[in-house]
This record gives C-alpha cells, structure tokens and sequence, in this order.
C-alpha cells in the first residue's frame, strides 16, 4: 500500500465518525492531493459537527447511505474501525471489485517514521496507560533527552496529520483498538514496542468468540521483530503464554508495580498501579532514568471521567468516573480507596447483573445513593443484601441526579470521598458519559461558591 499514489487518487472514506479519526484521515488525504468522498451511515445532521470541522476542504459527501456509486473508479477504500467489514456489503463489493481497503492506523504505521513506537491495547486500561506514558515521555522531552513525543490513536486523536513533523528519534505511544489491530494484520504491522494490559471478555458481541478477539489483540505482537518487545503482567501467565505462541521471537517483559513510584502516583487504586507498572517498565526499557519516570507520574492527574479528582469540599473529595458503565469497573472504583466512600450508582439499564455489586457496596461502602432509571431497582438490591450485614452501607434513593449528588454528600464527612460511578449508562439523563461527568464537575464546582 506504501507505493499507493494518493495524489489525484480516488478515496472514499467510510465512517466519519465523531472521534477524531475520520476526519483526521480526511484531512490528511486532501493534503496527499486525493479525490475525497466521504460516506457515512449516520446523517448530516447527527454528523454536522464533524462536517463543520472539514468545511474547509473540497470533500464529496455522501450521508445517510453508502451508494454502491462511490465505488465506481475508487483507487483506495479507507474504513473506520468501527464498520464490522464481514457484515458491511458496500466493503464486501469492494473487495469483489478488487479496491484495496486501508484503515487511518494503517496509512499512519505504514509511513510513520519513529524508530520507537509504543503500542498499547487491552481490554482495560488502554487510554490511562498510554496517557502515563505520554506524560513520561513529554517530563523525558522535556529534560532533552528526546526530541517529540506523540500520543494519539484510540485515545482520540489522528497522528497522521503530524506525519510531517516527525522523526526517527522521537517517541510515539499509540493507542490500539481490538478493531484496528484487526486491520493491521493487513499490512502486517507491530509496534516496536508492545503493551497488553489485560485481555477480559468484550466486544463480543463483534468479534463474535473470546479466541476471536484475543487474535486481534495478539496483531500486537504477531509482526515484532527479534529486538522488539513485548510487556505483560507479571500476575497473568496465561496472557504471556498467548504472547509466546503468537509473537514472532521478540522479547517478552513481565511487569509489576514498583513501590518506589508509590508518591509519584497521584491516581488511585491498584488497576492504576498496574497501569503505571506497564508505563514505568516502556520507560525503563527506551531509556528514560527513573527521577523522570517519577516527575512524569506525578504530572499525571488522570483522564477525565475516569476516577477524576474534580473537587474538594469540606475536606470530601469528589471523583467522577462517568466513564464507568459496568458493575465490574464500578467495583474497581468502591476498591480504589482506603477511606470511607459514598457511591453514587444508577442510570440507563443495560441488562446486566448487578447482584454482586451491590453485595460489595453493601459490605465495603459508607453509603450509597440510587439514582435514575436503575435507581428503585439498585435502591431495592441494595437494601435487600443490606439487612442482616455487618458492616451495612447506609443506603438511600434519588430521583435526579442533582439531587442524588446532594444526598452523597450530605452523608460524607471530611476525609471521605464521594465517587459517581453508576455502573449505568448515561442514556436515561445525558447525550453521553461525558456530559453525565461535565454535570458533576459542574455540581461540585458550585458547593465552593
Ligand atoms: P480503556 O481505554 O481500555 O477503555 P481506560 O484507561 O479508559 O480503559 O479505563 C476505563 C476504566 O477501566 C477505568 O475507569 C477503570 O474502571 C477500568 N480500568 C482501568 N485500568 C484497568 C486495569 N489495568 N485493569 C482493570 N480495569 C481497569
């Protein structure tokens, strides 16, 4: 695909998505002097912010559908990793018509010129990782002891619009989807530098079979080099032996957290322990001492949404983790603390069990408040597994979600902490996640006024 001449090529971009990626491939091939149309099942309408972020570009646009037309003299079909290519017909005629497909992590790894990229995946843990090491590597930048650094892809931003400005020194770390590690198979790709931070059951409902989706993210390791390497947990052996079968022969690194970065870590509880041991091992591993390992740890506050700090009040503080909208990582945050916690759970229902979170919360929590859709229904649970415990949860039910925050803290006292982690998703009061966690700041923001 390297030698595809895009200037006054034919591409269709499908998906243009809302994350970044679309329209940071869409740019770039404009620049490369490419025939653009963009395809794109979603609406003008619901796509318009997108669109508005292109107006610049001469781009042909074709929303709301994939006409079988856009196919008719295309050179190259660029999908979003979001399109489930086995079920799509519109790529299924293109691969009958023989138009070769590429992704935006596929044109960026086949051109980018770093002797070191990092390439990060997992089923958890993903965006937080890549984020440490960016700041690692920035506090390394920083000292001059590299020239650039870049974080981007999954985490929601394009590098390929950066391509011109990198060079064979600086440091990458690039977030990997399952779905693009399924497209980098393509091109056979691998960073030089590998990270898998856990491998659970997700999107299966896409990748159909655990074996399926545990491929894709073995693409990470599949295509490295002798000298390259790979890093996994030192706690999962079964996850290292998949990297054995699948890797071509490069080295493999177990990591553990190091206490001596215990000060550096500002962000709570042991999953971001072993977030931070697989950046503190990359690190090591390109070379950066560990004083600036520490000084970039202690830069890093956490992602927004994700166990974010966003206030203290009264000695409480407040944590929103939006971003949680399963029991699993809601249990993640009740055990990311030593100090007494009041939860906040509730929002849309996805059909899952929440039994043995509330059996959690009930045992582990200072209080509880159930909020929103799932609220009776947690508010119930909740209560159920609450009688006869010892140690109990005091429990309580909220219809909104500013009055259920009110309720949160009404209950705290100084030296606890009060986290929104509702195990629900934010359908039921909110466009999205995003907007759930923006409302909280905002809430907390105002307790100061
Ligand atoms: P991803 O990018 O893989 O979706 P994030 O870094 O955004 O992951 O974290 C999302 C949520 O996943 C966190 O709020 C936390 O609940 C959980 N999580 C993060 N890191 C880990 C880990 N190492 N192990 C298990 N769960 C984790």
């Amino acid at each position: 695909m390297k030698n595809i001449d895009l200037r006054n090529s034919r591409v269709v971009v499908m998906g243009l998505g809302r994350f970044g990626g679309g329209i940071g491939v869409t740019r770039w091939l404009v620049a490369q002097g490419a025939q653009v149309t963009v395809t794109d099942k979603e609406t003008a309408e619901s796509l318009r912010g997108s669109v508005e972020q292109l107006a610049d570009l001469p781009v042909t646009y074709h929303l709301g559908e994939h006409p079988d037309s856009d196919l008719d003299g295309c050179d190259l079909l660029v999908v979003s990793p979001a399109v489930n290519k086995a079920r799509s017909a519109f790529v299924q005629k293109a691969v009958e018509r023989g138009i070769p497909l590429s992704s935006e992590m596929n044109l960026f790894v086949e051109r980018c010129p770093a002797r070191r990229i990092i390439g990060i995946t997992g089923s958890a843990g993903k965006s937080t990782t890549t984020a440490m090491i960016g700041s690692i590597a920035t506090a390394c930048a920083q000292a001059g002891l590299v020239p650039a650094v870049w974080m981007g892809g999954n985490i929601g931003h394009s590098l390929l619009n950066d391509l011109h400005r990198m060079t064979a020194d600086d440091l990458v770390a690039l977030e990997l989807s399952s779905f693009q590690l399924e497209d980098v198979e393509r091109v056979r790709w691998s960073p030089s530098h590998a990270i898998i931070t856990n491998i659970k059951p997700n999107h299966l409902d896409r990748h159909g079979t655990m074996e399926v989706y545990t491929a894709a993210k073995m693409n990470i390791v599949r295509f490295q080099k002798p000298d390259d390497v790979a890093f996994v947990s030192a706690a999962d052996g079964p996850l290292a032996e998949e990297v054995r079968k699948a890797g071509a022969g490069s080295r493999l690194r177990r990591f553990e957290f190091d206490p001596a970065f215990s000060d550096a870590l500002r962000v709570p509880g042991r999953h971001n322990e072993d977030n931070a041991a697989a950046a503190i091992a990359v690190a090591r591993c390109v070379g950066i001492p560990d004083d600036l390992i520490a000084r970039g740890l202690s830069q890093f506050m956490g992602l927004p949404h994700r166990l974010e700090l966003v206030g203290e009040h009264n000695g409480v503080r407040y944590y929103n983790d939006s971003k949680s909208t399963t029991p699993e990582s809601t249990l993640i945050a009740l055990n990311a603390f030593s100090v007494p916690v009041i939860m906040m759970i509730g929002g849309g229902d996805k059909g899952m069990s929440f039994d043995d979170m509330c059996r959690q919360i009930v045992r582990k929590a200072k209080g509880v408040v159930c909020y929103g859709a799932t609220g009776p229904k947690l508010f119930e649970l909740v209560d159920r597994c609450a009688t006869g415990s010892s140690p109990s949860a005091r429990v309580e039910k909220a219809g909104g979600f500013e009055e259920a925050l009110m309720a949160a803290k009404a209950m705290a006292a100084p030296g606890d902490v009060v986290v929104m982690s509702p195990a629900c998703t934010s359908y039921d009061m909110f466009i999205n996640y995003e907007q759930r966690g923006e409302r909280f700041r905002e809430i907390v923001r105002s307790f100061a006024i």
